[in-house]
């Protein structure tokens, strides 16, 4: 099945990409002079150099930045990819509602070695199906330098997860790739990483020319257990004042459980992130991962319009 792009799909490309620099703290002015030479703010992105023109052998059908001003991305999609009948209920579900994104794992870090690992290159090929035949950008977090190039040249744009924000070598390979493929990359936030060694580790990413790096906060450890992790609202106000990059809310690893979900979500969009991300699986009582806190397809289209009233209070978007 091969579905048109929406018109908000298309008038992303369009969009100028975030973002203008605020007024920046002297100790943040080295590194942002070099995020923010090389952000894709500075550079409007043409087809000819957006981020999947470079040749790689599994081309998605997207050419999306991860941001656009005057519109929220949505990260939406499974934990993990689990099946190609998984990916596409819920691929369906974002293109009927005019999202353009989806996200799922096909390498899973997990804290136990007998928890479901993902499925590896089966997960990668059933990504870059999805995006052909649902005209869908997709993201997947690239685990190791050992699949960093498959992964790559599967999806859209590459997540670095929290357990490797710290991952110095993994950010180095990282750059390499971004640097001939022009991917987007999201690098999530340690767990228990401060705002200023988070932005340092984006600077490897920055290492590559004309790199597009999207924050994302989602969640710390603290002595707090009546969730997963204590979402730091604060961050994205802390983050538009002293970098360049935009940033994105993972409220569904933050919250834990579902019923957090809608409230943080809320949140973010209120606080003014530019982007979100929220895990939705067809059936989330027989998820693989991480199944307590992802929504299903129904309560992720109740609470879409929600979203969409509060992000409309702010002109922006949700895309
Ligand atoms: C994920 O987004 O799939 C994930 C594992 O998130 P985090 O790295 O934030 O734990
Ligand atoms: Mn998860």
């Amino acid at each position: 099945m091969n579905v048109p792009f929406q018109a908000d799909r298309a008038s992303c490309d369009e969009l100028r990409c975030l973002q203008s620099s605020n007024s920046l703290p002297s100790s943040d002015q080295q590194l942002n002079s070099k995020l923010l030479s090389n952000h894709p703010s500075n550079h409007q992105l043409s087809s000819s150099q957006s981020p999947r023109s470079q040749p790689l052998s599994t081309q998605p059908s997207s050419r999306q930045p991860l941001s656009c001003k005057g519109a929220i991305t949505l990260f939406a999609g499974p934990c993990a990819v689990e099946s190609y009948g998984q990916m596409q209920k819920v691929a369906v579900c974002l293109r009927r509602n005019q999202l353009g994104w989806i996200r799922g794992g096909a390498f899973k870090l997990r804290t136990s070695s007998h928890s479901f690992q993902g499925l590896g290159q089966a997960g990668l090929d059933i990504l870059a199906r999805i995006a052909q035949e649902y005209g869908l950008a997709t993201i997947t977090e690239v685990v190791s330098t050992g699949s960093l190039e498959a992964t790559a040249q599967a999806v859209d744009a590459l997540q670095v997860g929290a357990r490797n924000m710290y991952n110095y070598e993994l950010l180095k390979a990282v750059s390499r790739v971004i640097a001939q493929s022009h991917q987007p990359v999201l690098l999530k936030r340690g767990i228990a990483a401060t705002i200023a060694e988070w932005l340092e580790a984006a600077a490897y990413l920055a290492l590559a020319d004309n790199s597009d790096v999207m924050l994302c906060e989602r969640g710390l450890r603290t002595f707090e257990q009546s969730y997963r992790y204590t979402l730091d609202i604060a961050a994205v106000a802390v983050v538009h004042q002293r970098s360049p990059l935009p940033v994105c809310v993972d409220v569904s690893h933050a919250a834990g459980t579902a019923a957090l979900v809608p409230s943080l979500a809320q949140a973010a969009v209120a606080a003014g992130a530019d982007a979100l991300m929220i895990e939705v699986h067809p059936s989330p009582l027989h998820a693989r991962s991480d199944g307590a806190q992802q929504l299903s397809i129904q309560e992720f289209e109740e609470l879409l319009p929600r979203l969409r009233r509060i992000a409309a209070t702010l002109d922006k978007k949700i895309i």
